[in-house]
């Protein structure tokens, strides 16, 4: 397929996903630092762990200075439950630096105001930040027209032949970023992601009830 037909073909899942998952509001209250910090507990874990990481955290420290200056240890401990805490413990603390020594103050507001391209090429000089991460602080914290491809997402490309079936996480971006359709980033963002959550499985997907099945080219290895 060409890309004018891979877009025609995404206008349409995306209008069969809002058909069946409705058009997912924007949260009014997203800050940009909290959200990379989120995103940065979300690494590897699901939701419901991540949202504990985060409230723990920001329980535990009030202020992003409580954090800059947390013991690294300690922080790992209070965000334990999020898995990868070692690493996480310290990524966080190496943003809130790198925000302080270079901006002054601890806010990442912004980045909101950046050209996209720049943003994305900031925010992915940072170590840990990768382009999932910066896509979703930009498409969720700062209202961009920007798709961020997560785990499901890449799946579902993937049997929807969206992209390669061998198409890595940059590959995808890269594709997707192009296709999907004008406006509809955040929608179709959160829609597959919830299509993955309760229908395309990753290992025992309901194609029985899809209501894409007639765009997948993976069915048949799971209707035996
Ligand atoms: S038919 Fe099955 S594998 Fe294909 S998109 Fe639907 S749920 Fe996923």
């Amino acid at each position: 397929m060409d890309k004018k037909e891979l877009m025609a073909k995404l206008k349409e899942i995306n209008d069969i996903l809002e058909d069946v998952f409705g058009i997912p509001e924007r949260s009014q209250d997203e800050e940009p630092l909290g959200t990379l910090i989120h995103t940065i507990l979300s690494q590897n874990t699901n939701d419901t762990n991540s949202e504990r990481a985060f409230n723990n955290l920001i329980e535990k420290y009030p202020t992003w200075e409580d954090v800059l200056s947390a013991d690294v240890k300690e922080l790992a401990e209070t965000i334990r439950i999020g898995g990868l805490a070692g690493q996480k413990s310290v990524r966080i603390k190496q943003v809130l630096k790198w925000l302080k020594d270079n901006y002054g103050k601890l806010n990442l507001d912004f980045i909101c105001d950046m050209d996209t391209t720049d943003a994305i090429q900031l925010l992915t000089s940072l170590k840990g930040i990768g382009l999932k991460t910066a896509n979703v602080l930009l498409c969720f914290a700062c209202g961009k027209e920007t798709f961020p491809v997560d785990t499901h997402i890449l799946r579902i490309s993937k049997r929807l032949a969206l992209v390669p079936e061998k198409a890595s996480s940059e590959m995808a971006h890269e594709i997707m970023g192009q296709i999907y359709p004008k406006g509809k980033a955040y929608s179709l963002h959160v829609n597959m992601i919830n299509f993955g959550r309760t229908i395309c499985h990753a290992r025992k997907p309901k194609c029985r009830e899809c209501p894409l099945i007639n765009y997948c080219i993976a069915w048949q290895e799971f209707m035996q």
